[in-house]
């Protein structure tokens, strides 16, 4: 099944310099799937190991960086708000409630920056504080819903819990 993909490659291919590490590497490997490595010196065992691992130090940089910049506490919604409630339905930390027909963004629960909150807003409301989300469009995946979203939310037994509020 494809969601049990916990790693997928699609022809990866690295240089140094002139020189090629890996050329058009596809890998697919699932969740409890143990899976080796074999190959001749130089074949690309050890890049092919560096780029994936490599990975995820730059994701938590780039997302503790993002949390550095503030920007979980900039999220507004604007004039277009029709009060429709998604964004707090789809939020998935629990950040968004609604209070009085507009979302509010409660500072003591972390944002995921999943930004489902700004590209799911039907009215392109949400914004960010200085950002450039006005002049940005919104752009979600073409074959999800927020409904799904919301109910995939909602059925989840885990949905999320390290992100309650203190
Ligand atoms: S999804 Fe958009 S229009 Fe609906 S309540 Fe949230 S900000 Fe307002
Ligand atoms: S980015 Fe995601 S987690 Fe953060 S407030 Fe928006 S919907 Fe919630």
């Amino acid at each position: 099944m494809k969601s049990e993909v916990i790693l997928e490659t699609s022809n990866l291919t690295v240089y140094y310099g002139s020189q090629r590490g890996i050329k058009d590497l596809n890998l697919s490997i699932k969740k409890g799937e143990i899976f080796g490595f074999l190959g001749p010196n130089g074949a690309g065992k050890t890049t092919t190991l560096r780029v994936v691992l490599d990975i995820i130090p730059i994701l938590i940089f780039i997302y503790n960086k993002t949390r550095y910049f503030n920007l979980e506490n900039k999220f507004y919604a604007d004039i277009n708000c029709t009060g429709c409630g998604i964004c707090s339905k789809i939020c998935l930390s629990g950040k968004i409630k609604m209070k009085d027909n507009k979302p509010t963004w409660n500072k003591k629960i972390k944002c995921i920056f999943c930004f489902a909150c700004i590209h799911y807003c039907p009215a392109h409301a949400i914004q960010i504080k200085n950002g450039k989300t006005i002049v940005r469009g919104r752009y979600h995946h073409p074959e999800v819903s927020a409904g799904e979203i919301i109910n995939q939310k909602n059925n989840s037994p885990c949905h999320i819990s390290i992100f309650k509020e203190k």
